[in-house]
């Protein structure tokens, strides 16, 4: 059977790309399949995060879960410090995987910068505790934005690694990204070279869910762009990272291809196209920022949800990850 898992780190506010990339499909996937959406905190303090900060983060995102639609008696909601097994298989995982496969990461790189001997360990070897977060429930599929692509990858050799290292060609299934669409990669609205990201020191990189409607307009019309009128295909975006961006973001957001935003905007400039992007980019997000604003009052309700859905997750995960001790031969 199908099962889903995907998390999103409390490390900072959520943002478009993170809705359009994942959560939005989280939303829809929850009908369908058994999913488990995390708040992954313990993948969020491979960078320092101030502690108090950390928590408010982590209601942040479940409240952005709860907002955007997922309901947490359809899918398991919970956070990954709650269920004990992610920790522990990561570190048998960890004994699997090779640091070669490691060292190809081009997130460590992008993340760690030029001085990497300063960054922590566990950022190094958070890919490996990615694997746990999935494979603890022999999660089938994996709903992300293009950014994850590589570290998908990783799981998929642990889990390959790991089958035949102990001579258990099923056990875990070889888990499927699920990157699809417009909207699995969206930029930082001032480097169209940038994903945007939560942790993004620029406040003006990212359209934040709670953005209230004129800080989004402000923002769009702020983002950078460049002085031609817009193409009429999609092949003239080539070359103009901002211009390809922001009509990705539009065709995201209607449902439209980009051919269809462009055959509507083809010929006209940024001074036409940017009002008629913010306005949709309002009507679609602001009811969720306010939701979210509403959640978020109420932190006692959503480590309720959590922990309920830490302990719904961990009847699943023990039994998987017990089942792995005895299989490597520590004593059960
Ligand atoms: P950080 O900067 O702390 O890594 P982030 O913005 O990259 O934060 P994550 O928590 O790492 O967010 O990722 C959560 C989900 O959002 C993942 O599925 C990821 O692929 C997706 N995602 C993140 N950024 C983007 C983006 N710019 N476009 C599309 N999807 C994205
Ligand atoms: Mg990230």
């Amino acid at each position: 059977p199908m099962r889903v898992f995907s998390g999103i780190q409390p490390s900072g506010g959520m943002h478009l790309g993170n809705y359009l990339g994942a959560i939005r499909k989280f939303v829809e996937l929850q009908h369908q399949y058994e999913c488990y959406y995390c708040v992954v905190d313990m993948h969020a303090i491979t960078v320092w995060q101030e502690p108090e900060k950390l928590r408010e983060q982590t209601f942040h995102i479940a409240a952005a879960y709860l907002a955007a639609g997922i309901d947490p008696e359809q899918a398991v909601v919970f956070h990954q410090s709650g269920a004990h097994a992610h920790a522990e298989l990561a570190w048998i995982f960890n004994c699997v995987a090779r640091l070669g496969w490691l060292d190809r990461m081009t997130q460590f790189k992008d993340k760690a910068g030029k001085n990497s001997e300063r960054a922590s360990v566990g950022l190094y070897t958070y890919p490996v505790l990615q694997a746990a977060d999935i494979l603890a429930y022999k999660a089938t599929h994996v709903p992300v934005g293009e950014d994850q692509k590589q570290h998908l990858e990783l799981s998929r050799d642990i889990a390959g690694k790991f089958n035949h290292d102990f001579d258990k060609p099923d056990f875990f299934p070889l888990p499927e990204p699920l990157i699809k669409g417009p909207g699995a990669r969206i930029m930082s609205l001032r480097d169209g070279e940038k994903k945007m990201s939560k942790s993004d020191p620029s406040d003006n990189a990212c359209v934040f869910l709670t953005d209230e409607a004129d800080a989004i307009a402000k923002k769009i019309k702020k983002a950078k762009s460049d002085p031609d009128a817009l193409p009429s295909e999609p092949d003239g975006l080539e070359n103009r990272p901002e211009a390809k961006n922001l009509v990705g973001i539009y065709a995201a957001l209607s449902g439209k291809s980009e051919a269809q935003v462009l055959s509507e905007f083809g010929g006209q400039g940024f001074g036409v196209f940017k009002p008629a992007l913010a306005e949709l980019v309002v009507e679609k997000i602001a009811p969720i920022g306010a939701e979210l604003r509403r959640l978020e009052a109420d932190p006692g309700h959503l480590q309720g949800v959590l922990r309920s859905g830490a302990e719904k997750a961990s009847a699943v995960a023990d039994p998987i990850v017990r089942e792995v001790r005895e299989i490597v031969g520590l004593l059960v």
